[in-house]
């Protein structure tokens, strides 16, 4: 199991590639200190989300190693892993079971109250009321009607209800309402608050509030600092 006690994350070196022959990550290293929130920026393609994935182990390194507080991920259990970590998708699949449960598998012993705190922490309660069934809302095939970057939310309240050490975010590039967006950041910073984040970025927002910014640039990390200069 992972023995977990404050949150740090390092890449040391990372190599990898979903195909053999083309190097998606190329000698990726960095650290993320407990706590701290660092923001991934960088074009389309560079690599910012396979380095979410990696760190919540969809696929293998084949170079380097990935340790969360020392420890190599891929020498611990997959699940002890992932209890730690709470990750929001770029593209928000739901499960297919009605919206309350999908919120609740961030922690199922919660309770239908707290299920809807988590809601309306991330905006998406007054949409979820919208519906006839409410909460009871099949998530079907036929689906749903919510937009990509209200699905994103739904996995937003299901972190929030996880309240995980080290959260994953890769922002929707959907833009949002400047309220929406502010609503959302606040609740997050509320969870993100003693937790470890790392954040793919698209907004400017996002970007000035993280302690440390990463710019990928072809799967390397181009540049490194500590705040953006405007
Ligand atoms: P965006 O800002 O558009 O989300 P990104 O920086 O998140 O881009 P990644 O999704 O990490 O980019 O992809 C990096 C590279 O890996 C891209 O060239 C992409 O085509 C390739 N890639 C991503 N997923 C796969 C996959 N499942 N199989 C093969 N190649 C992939
Ligand atoms: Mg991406």
């Amino acid at each position: 199991d992972l023995l977990f006690t404050e949150g740090r994350v390092d890449f040391q070196n990372v190599c990898f590639s979903y195909t053999a022959g083309k190097e998606i990550l190329s000698e990726v290293s960095f650290t993320v200190m407990p706590g701290q929130t660092v923001a991934l920026v960088g074009p389309s393609g560079s690599g910012k989300s396979t380095i979410i994935r990696l760190l919540f182990r969809f696929y293998d390194v084949q170079g380097g190693c990935i340790l969360i507080d020392g420890q190599d991920i891929y020498k611990v259990k997959q699940n002890s892993l992932r209890s730690y970590i709470g990750v929001v998708p770029q593209d928000t699949v739901l499960f297919n079971d009605n919206i309350r449960e999908n919120i609740r598998y961030g922690r199922i012993s919660a309770s239908d109250q707290e299920v809807e705190e988590a809601a309306v922490a991330a905006d998406i309660h007054h949409k979820i009321l919208s519906f006839p069934d409410g909460y009871d809302t099949e998530v079907g095939e036929r689906g749903l009607k919510l937009s990509g970057g209200e699905k994103q939310r739904v996995a937003i309240a299901r972190t929030i209800l996880k309240s995980p050490r080290i959260i994953l975010l890769d922002e929707a590039t959907s833009a949002l309402d400047s309220q929406t967006e502010c609503n959302i950041q606040a609740s997050l910073a509320k969870v993100c608050a003693n937790h470890t984040t790392l954040v793919v970025a698209h907004r400017l927002s996002t970007i000035i509030k993280a302690d440390q910014i990463l710019v990928l640039h072809d799967g390397r990390i181009a540049e490194q600092g500590r705040s953006v200069v405007l």
